[in-house]
């Protein structure tokens, strides 16, 4: 059956453009042309992937994913004009599964909506139950809780998967390509600086507020974690 998408975007040409580009690829498309209007059109539910714009009248896309995500887990593609990596690790960060920069290649787009509507998250098939441990810092995967010294520590879910791939791979330094490849699922075509953005989070969250250093820099190739003991 055809994926069913909703395009939420005020510029009329393109929003056109993109919905027979869809069209052409066999998806079913829907259209609304504020946040107002697609955030009651996503409420009805129905869709499979929801192609959000940022700048939008009525109610703006970041606003229109925060109140999605109190009923609905569909994936959701944002579309912003802007550059600034904030925007898109906040866009993210309330859940987004992905975001794309105007002006973009229509294939770059198509692309992304295939990996989206792809269930394979890459935490899918990991096995539930194992404790990962470096120091006294502890995540359950079972329980989807982290803990430093028995003291909960709240992630979101991005920060969560970072943190496992980091401990899954104690003391191994990993590139920044590579934690893009395996918490965001693909490779992101350069802007692995979301990567520092996240690797700060987590540093905020955990090295900062017990005072430890257990996520450590390596210059000019990327990020491990490891006990201040083992070296
Ligand atoms: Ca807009």
């Amino acid at each position: 059956m055809a994926a069913s998408i909703l395009i939420v975007e005020d510029e009329e040409k393109l929003a056109r453009f993109i919905e027979l580009e869809l069209r052409h690829e066999g998806y079913q498309v829907t259209k609304a042309s504020n946040g107002r209007d697609g955030l009651e059109l996503l409420e009805k539910g129905g869709f499979d992937l929801c192609l959000l714009d940022i700048m939008l009248p009525e109610l703006n896309g970041m606003e229109v994913l925060r109140r999605l995500r109190k009923t609905s887990g569909i994936p959701v593609i944002l579309v912003t004009a802007r550059d600034a990596v904030m925007d898109k690790v906040a866009g993210l960060d309330m859940g987004a599964q992905d975001y794309i920069t105007k002006p973009f290649a229509i294939e770059e787009l198509l692309a992304r909506i295939r990996v989206s509507l792809r269930d394979d998250s890459p935490s899918a098939h990991i096995p539930e139950g194992e404790l990962l441990t470096c120091g006294k810092l502890e995540l359950d995967r079972a329980r989807h809780t982290v803990k430093y010294d028995g003291a909960d520590i709240q992630l979101t879910g991005r920060e969560f998967l970072l943190l496992e791939t980091l401990l899954e791979n104690k003391t191994i330094v990993l590139s920044r390509d590579t934690l893009m490849e395996k918490v965001w699922g693909y490779d992101y075509m350069g802007e692995t600086n979301v990567v520092d953005v996240y690797i700060r989070f987590l540093r905020s969250k955990i090295d900062d507020v017990f005072g430890i250093k257990l996520i450590h820099t390596v210059r000019s190739v990327g990020y491990v974690i490891k006990d201040d003991v083992d070296g």
